[in-house]
């Protein structure tokens, strides 16, 4: 990356911040705020959404990096493809494939407590063996 790109992203990156999508809602949970500011903003190979979601909602909960890699999440993307999934009563199914896929449109959030950092009811574990 050369020096303007990273003065371009930095850039982007407090535009984002100003945008008041880019808060989570009331009692909107972590993976509901994190999948919909990856569908918006993308996955930077880091937990930056997480952390900012942590940051604004629960600032104390500070062992949230280390529960996320406990279920293989090291960055915002990888919360999904290795921790948490849609229940299956909240996917479609694709007509063309007959696979169940997540839905264009999310479901709104099942929601939280104010303070807490874990998924509302809409999320399962992708292994059930594993605990949060
Ligand atoms: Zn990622
Ligand atoms: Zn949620």
């Amino acid at each position: 990356m050369n020096e303007t790109s990273v003065a371009e992203e930095a850039e982007r990156y407090l535009q984002i911040l100003a945008d008041p999508r880019s808060e989570p809602a009331p009692t909107e949970c972590l993976a509901c705020f994190v999948a919909r500011m990856l569908r918006d903003f993308g996955c930077d190979t880091t937990l930056r959404w997480a952390q900012r979601f942590r940051d604004l909602r629960s600032p104390t909960a500070t062992g949230l990096e280390r529960r996320l890699g406990n279920v293989g999440g090291f960055c915002d993307c990888e919360i999904f493809l290795n921790g948490y999934r849609l229940r299956r009563e909240l996917l479609v199914r694709d007509l063309a494939t007959d696979e169940l896929e997540a839905p264009v449109d999310p479901p709104p959030c099942a929601g939280v407590r104010r303070t807490s950092t874990r998924p509302c009811a809409n999320w399962e574990r992708r292994s059930r063996y594993d605990t949060w």
